[in-house]
């Protein structure tokens, strides 16, 4: 007889095991083994559960990258004595850490499911049994005692995605996440229907390594019509810079004017990278589409192609901490990592 899988749950913080402060009203993280007490239902799922947590959980606005070092190595210190991994987290910034760990976490072929809510779990309209619930069971799917999910993904409100596809676009409603340019991997209703065509195929030869080495000296910048060439260029002179995420407009666009054109071109043949991605919330950059992205990819820009801003930001992070060499930086940030992009 084949034995339960085993589920390790990683506890970070966020709303879903929140309480109210009773002197400010404001909620706050509090300590993870009262949150198993209020799911006992977690007992009849058909799995075998073990916890671990934050020392000091969180709200995921105080993420960091430091704090996803430690994720990783929380999942790859037990990789092997567990069949899947579901991280309980904020949903503020759980798209920059599923966006984060995918990158961290090369070869990884078993679940890492990334979870929360919108009300703390001891609410009576919470949302957070349904999320956990239901994230506990994708990472227990199992074929032929293989593990059916290999990839870092989000689950909400009924919905799996990959992880480094979602965005946060909701502070109010349940359905909090989008995946904008790529299919959800499957959807709970009566049934849990996975999408089995767009899971990401994994070489289940090749073993797990944990990269550790992330730069953050990196930033996002979102073009506005009025944004100056006093804002570039103090943007541009940040110590230390290494690579600009740019939001641009619709496919990739920007102002043609000489300043704006020239700054970057000589920013980017110092050597700073610079991604193009677009501020739409779907669609794809193609740059040289209109004259005014023509210019962008004649001087050298990355084109982030239908990326996230918080994938785009997170893999910079990770490809410069990588020390990925000036040559063929580019040509990788436009690859495929982990299905970041299509
Ligand atoms: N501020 C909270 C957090 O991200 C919101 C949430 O959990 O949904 O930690």
């Amino acid at each position: 007889m084949q034995s339960k899988p085993r589920i390790l749950l990683i506890y970070t913080g966020g709303t879903i095991g929140m309480v109210k402060d009773f002197e400010t009203g404001a909620l706050k993280a509090f300590n993870f083994s009262e949150l198993l007490h209020n799911i006992p239902e977690l007992k009849q799922l058909d799995c075998h559960i073990e916890t671990i947590s934050f020392t000091e959980p969180i709200d995921s606005s105080n993420m960091n990258p430091a704090y996803w070092v430690k994720m990783a190595d929380m999942v790859g210190n037990h990789y092997a004595k567990f069949d899947g991994f579901v991280v309980l987290h904020g949903s503020d910034t759980m798209s920059y850490s599923a966006s984060a760990l995918s990158f961290m976490l090369e070869h990884l072929a078993k679940p890492v499911v990334f979870t929360g809510s919108q009300l703390p779990i001891g609410d009576l309209r919470t949302d957070a049994k349904e999320n956990l619930i239901t994230a506990i069971q994708i990472a227990s799917l199992q074929h032929k005692g293989k593990p059916v999910i290999q990839e870092v993904c989000l689950y909400f409100e009924y919905k799996l995605y990959r992880g480094n596809r979602t965005t946060k676009i909701n502070a109010e409603h349940f359905n909090a996440f989008t995946s904008p340019n790529y299919p959800a991997l499957a959807e709970s209703g009566v049934h849990l229907l996975v999408n089995h065509a767009a899971l990401w195929p994994q070489d289940k030869a090749k073993k797990l390594i944990v990269h550790h080495q992330l730069d953050s000296h990196v930033v996002v910048l979102k073009m506005f019509p009025g944004m100056n060439e006093t804002v570039l260029n103090a943007v541009l002179s940040i110590p230390g810079l290494k690579g600009i995420v740019l939001e641009t407009y619709g496919s990739g666009n920007a102002p043609t004017e000489n300043w704006f054109v020239q700054a970057l071109k000589k920013a980017i043949k110092s050597g700073l990278h610079v991604v193009n991605v677009t501020q739409c919330s779907g669609g794809s950059v193609r740059m040289g589409q209109y004259e005014t992205s023509t210019q962008l990819k004649k001087i050298g820009v990355i084109s982030g192609k239908d990326t996230t801003t918080e994938a785009a930001i997170t893999k910079l992070m990770y490809l410069l901490g990588q020390n990925v060499a000036p040559a063929v930086f580019k040509t990788i940030f436009e690859t495929s990592l982990r299905g970041e992009l299509s």
